[in-house]
């Protein structure tokens, strides 16, 4: 229920070479962890990082982004399920005092986030983002000032998916709250939401993601027939097709996502190219200075303090560098 009931042990880098001091840098920290489990938080770590390295866009910029595993042990396993909310009634002493249930949702899943964020400050205290790995298989998650996911199936999903949130500002592209086709969400109340990837407004000139969308493609581009329902038909368009998709930001008509479908809609989904280029330009890809050694034989890259630097290929003939990127001549051949 508090810190009580379980301990922090400690803290260990799993992936990435940058700068400390420059790197977008994601802690994750476990809670409903015993101290007999913690091989388990381990793996569901390394999980976390293969998952992240390769989804796009951060396979193409993971270099920039650091993730530690911060051992926090807990009295018991699990977290509390309450009954309230669909689930077994079972509580748990841990460290963060993770809960299923919140707002008498079973899935959504949240604990003490002063105690995490204090914890990673403690910790690793050039953090960006904060997410606990819960250890439970029921199902849950959820995004704000930290994020919380549990490892049941596709856990790695859910992770990605409230790193959307708490990391970038995401908003759910989903046409529902609690679920399917409940009442009170047919019509989105007026007023433009503030996060990048939903909108009220379908004017072309001034859409949000008008950068996105085809002069050719129709806004809006599906509209949900029936209010009282979330549209589930196919897309009507190519999948990775940008435009104004009705149902968003849990209400079935009048919010609008940026394309059929999307990692922030249904897990198991790429971003759409909307959250990619959110997720890429927050993540501030670091820039480098590179070096070629004098008999071109490699070429190194700088640590961003002291005197470290870091062979990242070689032999090379020239080193060009632009918003692009670096690039290297053939030594022989240019
Ligand atoms: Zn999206």
């Amino acid at each position: 229920m508090t810190t009580s009931d379980g301990t922090v042990q400690g803290r260990t880098q799993i992936h990435g070479t940058a700068a400390r001091n420059r790197a977008f840098t994601v802690v994750l920290l476990g809670d409903g962890f015993t101290a007999a489990q913690q091989t388990a938080f381990n793996t569901a770590c390394t999980g976390f990082v293969t998952a992240l390295t390769t989804t796009a866009p951060y396979d193409r910029i993971g270099r920039a982004i650091n993730i530690w595993r911060v051992n926090v042990t807990s009295t018991d396993a699990g977290a509390d399920d309450p009954a309230a909310a669909g689930g077994t009634g079972a509580t748990a002493r841990t460290y963060f005092d993770s809960t299923f249930g919140g707002n008498g949702i079973r899935r959504l899943l949240l604990c003490n986030s002063s105690t995490v964020l204090q914890t990673a400050a403690a910790q690793v205290p050039e953090f960006t983002v904060a997410l606990v790995v819960v250890n439970s298989t029921v199902y849950g998650g959820s995004g704000g000032s930290v994020g919380t996911y549990s490892l049941a199936d596709g856990a790695t999903e859910i992770a990605l998916h409230e790193l959307g949130h708490s990391a970038y500002g995401l908003a759910d592209e989903y046409a529902y709250y609690a679920g399917g086709n409940e009442t009170g969400h047919d019509t989105h109340p007026a007023g433009e939401p503030v996060e990048p990837n939903v909108t009220l407004k379908t004017d072309r000139s001034s859409l949000k993601w008008g950068w996105a969308v085809a002069p050719a493609t129709a806004l809006p581009t599906m509209s949900t027939p029936n209010c009282a329902t979330v549209d589930a038909r196919p897309s009507t368009v190519p999948a990775g097709t940008a435009g104004c998709f009705e149902g968003a930001h849990y209400y079935h008509c009048r919010a609008f996502r940026p394309e059929h479908n999307c990692k922030m809609r249904e897990l198991g989904n790429p971003f759409c190219q909307v959250c990619r280029q959110v997720i890429q330009a927050r993540t501030k890809v670091t820039k480098n200075i590179c070096a070629l050694t004098p008999n071109r034989d490699a070429v190194y890259r700088y640590d961003g303090s002291g005197t470290s630097w870091t062979r990242i290929g070689g032999p090379a003939g020239q080193l060009y560098a632009g918003g692009w990127g670096l690039v290297a001549t053939n030594p022989s051949s240019g």
